[in-house]
């Protein structure tokens, strides 16, 4: 038996980076903090409190860890950085080139989905790569996508269903880096080539890129849940999903989370918490990508990534 931690009081703090690569080089606001004038920093701080309070009051998670453990962003990092990512300590956000991307710290589904691999590595912690790798990429994906609905009081029919949009730079206005509606079609342009995704097992991607495709084939399971938000109501899909993630492992596959997603439903439908049906509306949302599939598809030598991106 291990000494539980102290629980924290999820309190925020955001460093800037000041350009360099450093994390925690300069402290601008920590909780409570007066406003600050740089938009990285403060865009950060409001993004950060909507995910956090989401998960509070929704799905009854105590910040990232479920004990309260405070959240660190880094703004500013690098020059003209061109990402964003979770090292398992703390979020770090670039203010892109200016050219494919903006700052960062501008998008909540961007802030939320890097703070939902902090979920992740907390519940499932799946190895990053091959689907494992891409459950880990769906599931941040769902966080942050359901944050910025709840924000946006925004419905799944409404909702534009795409991660990334408000970091796009000037010269690719209206594009995207995902589309959780219709993988494959966020973005199709000069700058950034064509948007990878498939939208179904039968276009799984079996390459050594990407760590075994885990920003690609995530696109499967973006679309299950897509159609299982528009049945259900996006709030009832996501803590269908959470409920299943906190039973997933690190080497799960895409049939293993499905079958944990409709597990979680017949539990939620017994608690009263999703309504009958749900299970059926789960199931036929997977059928419609291939899932469950026949044959797993794992590429045996991918190394893993110790850092999850954007
Ligand atoms: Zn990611």
């Amino acid at each position: 038996m291990g000494v539980a931690a102290a629980a924290g009081k999820a309190a925020r703090h955001i460093y800037d980076s000041q350009n360099t690569m450093e994390y925690r080089l300069k402290l601008i606001i920590s909780e409570g903090g007066p406003v600050v004038e740089d938009d990285a920093v403060s865009n950060a701080y409001d993004h950060i409190g909507n995910f956090r309070d989401y998960f509070k009051a929704k799905l009854g998670r105590d910040s990232i860890d479920n004990n309260g453990m405070d959240i660190i962003c880094n703004v500013h990092f690098g020059t003209k950085y061109n990402n964003a990512f979770f090292n398992g300590k703390e979020i770090t956000l670039g203010d892109g080139d200016g050219a494919i991307f903006s700052s960062f710290a501008r998008s909540l589904d961007v802030i939320a989905h890097e703070l939902g691999h902090g979920v992740v590595q907390w519940t499932s912690n799946f190895e990053y790569r091959n689907q494992s790798g891409a459950l880990n990429e769906h599931f941040a994906d769902v966080f942050g996508t359901v944050i910025t609905q709840y924000v946006e009081k925004s419905a799944a029919d409404d909702a534009d269903w795409l991660i990334g949009d408000e970091v796009m730079g000037p010269k690719l206005y209206g594009e995207a880096l995902r589309c959780m509606a219709s993988p494959g079609t966020a973005y199709d342009n000069e700058l950034m080539g064509k948007d990878p995704q498939p939208d179904h097992m039968r276009d799984i991607y079996r390459g050594p890129n990407d760590n075994g495709g885990v920003h690609i084939n995530s696109g499967i399971m973006n679309k299950a849940f897509y159609l299982a938000a528009r049945e259900l109501e996006t709030e009832n899909a996501a803590l269908i999903w959470y409920t299943a993630l906190q039973n997933l492992w690190p080497t799960a596959t895409f049939n293993d989370a499905v079958a944990q997603i409709v597990k979680a439903t017949q539990l939620l439908i017994k608690r009263e918490r999703v309504r009958s049906g749900s299970t059926q509306k789960v199931r036929a949302a997977f059928k419609e990508v291939g899932l469950p599939a026949k044959d797993e598809t794992s590429i045996p030598n991918t190394p893993t990534a110790k850092i999850t991106q954007f």
